[in-house]
Parts: C-alpha cells; structure tokens; sequence
C-alpha cells in the first residue's frame, strides 16, 4: 500500500524573511524524507482550490484581499505572517492539495499525506493568522461534508488551531479534537471550549503545560482523544500535523519523539482505515524532527507500528488539567 504524497513545486516559492521558522526548508526536508524509500510513495500534483470552495471556509472579501496584497508586492500581513506575490499561487495549490488528494483516496488504497506551504490551522474566516493565509484541513473538512461526510479533524499541533475551531464551533457535523500547549500562541484552546449550540461536546480541547512529557502527552492522546473520536464514529480522519510539539523544535515545549508520531497515527488507524486518513502539514521547525517525524507518521499510516503501547495514566503536572478535561468531556462522551 502506497502512501499518497500532495505537494506542489509553489510552497518553494512563498518566501520568508531570513531567519523566520517556517520556511521553504520545511517542505524540502519532509518531501525529501519521504521520497528517500523509507516507505512506498505516489505522488500527486497540488492543483489550485476551486474558488467556491475556499469562499465556504473564508470571506470572498478576505481572499480579494489577500490577492490585491501579495501583487502588490507583498509584506506583512499580521506580525508573524509573510508574504511575497508567489505566495498567493501557493497558498491556493496549499488549499487544493486536500480534496485533490481525497478524490484519488476515492478510488486508490493508502493513506495521504499533504506537505505543502503555508500551513493552515491558525487561518480564520476573515484574516491571516501565524504563518497560515487559507485554513488547508478545513477546506478538505468542508469538501469532505459536502459530500456527506462525517470529518473528525485531530490537531496535534503544539498550537492550537484557532481557525480551524472557529469553522466548525456551531457545527455538530465536524467534530475538532486538540492537544496543544497552554498558555501558548494564539491563546484559545482552553479546555471549557466545546463547541456551541447542538454542536456542544464535539470541539475538544487538551491544554498541556509547558514540559509534558511524552509519557503524559499519549496517556491523555489515549484516554481523553480516542475514545471520543471513535465515538462521533468519522468516515474520514484528518490530521493538523505539527511536528512542533517534538522535543527538538525551537518554537514548541512538548517533548514528544518522532516514533510517537508514528504511534498516534496507528492508534487513528484502529478507527477509521487508513485510507480515509489525511495528515496535513501545518508547523514544526526543526529540520531533522521534520524528517524523521513525518516517515514516523507515514509508517504509522501504513501500519509499520503493530507493537507500540499508549501510557495509560497521566502522571506528571498536566494530571490538573486533564482531569479538568476529562471532567467536561465525560458529560458527552463515554470516557471508560
Ligand atoms: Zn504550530
């Protein structure tokens, strides 16, 4: 079974100021790992997103914006966030990346794998966010529902995704699960935001301090993401996949190791087949924890993890916090 890589030769072309952590670097470090054999890949070539498609997830208005700003030259958009007039083609091929990979999912066995810039979690409806122009996994979420879908988005990003939250908040139909540091950029994830309305109990937020460790970071994966998404029961899993959160990254201060990743994306396996489960590149920005992180993931996809086991019990400081969780989160969902 393959592994279905997206990509698309313009995330090489959104350039950043020297010295900013996302980077064209990222792109070639992960395409590069997981073109090197370690595992099967067939590639597909990012087309542009259908436009009506995008205005589902961002304001017409916004998009116009974006577009008037990069030709003309380009610069900042908010204090983190970059761009250059090529950076616009990018961020549409970054957007078409997930329903085109979805399409041939249809049809052809394995999982996908969407490694493109920019990234796309912090995006909102209206504004540039944290690195992110268009929010690429929600897009794929809202292609996926339109045709009658039923989407769990797991983020596990070290940030939490804002944006992608924000689409789907009043919408029982997606359910978003995160598991993030906290307090940390952008600042929302707390653990009381469930979502809104009869969409109640299908946000779900983990928020970690600073130095968990890897232990306590899957003991809460196990106890506090599984069994609600296996209970919303997805036909498709999408994944916000940051390597931020690994312990070598410069932004992040999680501390997971990149086999861990791999195990996580076995574990999503155990409910959906894989070949209903997209990872989505969004952060990280160590290079080596890029690399060696997502051929963790694309094995775990492919089921090369048969003998990993999940912790069963936070131990250390996020054992507060947790239990705050699980206490909201057991109102509406059976946590066992
Ligand atoms: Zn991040």
């Amino acid at each position: 079974m393959p592994l279905h890589l997206a990509t698309h030769s313009s995330s090489l072309e959104h350039h950043t100021p020297r010295g900013h952590p996302e980077r064209v670097d990222r792109i070639t470090a992960v395409t590069g790992a997981l073109r090197s054999g370690a595992v099967d890949v067939l590639e597909l070539d990012a087309p542009k997103v259908h436009e009506d498609l995008l205005a589902s997830v961002h304001s017409r208005s916004y998009l116009e914006s974006v577009r008037t700003f990069c030709s003309s030259g380009g610069g900042s958009l908010d204090p983190d966030t970059y761009v250059v007039p090529a950076s616009y083609e990018a961020a549409l091929h970054a957007a078409g990346a997930g329903p085109a990979l979805v399409n041939r999912m249809r049809t052809h066995s394995g999982p996908g794998f969407v490694a493109v810039r920019p990234p796309g979690h912090h995006a909102e409806r209206d504004r540039a966010m944290g690195f992110c122009l268009f929010n690429n996994i929600a897009v794929t979420a809202k292609f996926l529902a339109e045709m009658g879908q039923r989407v769990a988005i797991v983020d596990w990003d070290v940030h939490h995704g804002n944006g992608t939250q924000n689409t789907f908040f009043k919408d029982p139909s997606v359910m978003y699960v995160s598991l993030h540091e906290f307090p940390f950029y952008p600042g929302t994830g707390w653990v009381s935001e469930l979502g809104e309305g009869d969409a109640v109990g299908t946000t779900i937020n983990i928020a970690l301090p600073n130095g968990t460790t890897s232990t306590d970071y899957l003991a809460a994966f196990r106890q506090l993401v599984l069994p609600p998404v296996r209970q919303f029961d997805p036909s498709w899993i999408l994944i916000s996949n940051g390597y931020d959160a690994h312990v070598d990254d410069p932004l992040g201060g999680l501390r997971l190791e990149s086999e861990h990743y791999g195990w996580m994306a076995a574990a999503l396996c155990d409910i959906v087949p894989s070949d209903r489960i997209v990872a989505f590149l969004e952060g990280g920005y160590d290079l080596g924890a890029l690399e060696s992180g997502s051929i963790a993931t694309a094995r775990g996809l492919l089921g090369a993890y048969g003998d990993f086991e999940l912790p069963d019990e936070v131990v250390g400081q996020a054992r507060r916090v947790t239990d705050m969780a699980a206490d909201l989160i057991s109102r509406h969902w059976d946590l066992g």
